[in-house]
């Protein structure tokens, strides 16, 4: 695998895992449940390692492989509802930087 993946090829690859050892893609609302759990997942970690809670005996900090769970299965429903990625995530970003952009700079609660 490259070093450096775009989003479109990580669209890819997983649709190519799917095609070769997953058989067919969950349902969508399957592949919905499943977001929520690797969600849940990530949730718990975080609350553990930066929150009030501790790990339990064996449990590991796996931030990281948690957010490529919920990576992999938001890849999974985007592949299977025809979303393209790059050119959401591109949008997103744009109206971050013109019709958000004053929304954080102007909000009290985040100056220092
Ligand atoms: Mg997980």
């Amino acid at each position: 695998m490259k070093e450096n993946l775009t989003i479109k090829e990580a669209q890819q690859l997983v649709d190519q895992w799917i095609k070769e050892y997953g058989v067919r893609y969950f349902s969508e609302l399957t592949n919905m449940a499943c977001l929520t759990e690797e969600v849940g997942e990530l949730a718990r970690v975080m609350a553990r390692r930066y929150g009030d809670q501790s790990f339990k005996e064996g449990e590991k900090a796996n931030l990281g492989e948690e957010m490529a769970d919920v990576l992999w299965v938001l890849i999974c429903l985007a592949n299977q509802t025809g979303v393209d990625l790059t050119e959401e995530f591109r949008r997103s970003m744009e109206k971050k930087a013109t019709r958000d952009a004053r929304r954080h700079l102007d909000n009290p609660k985040l100056q220092a």
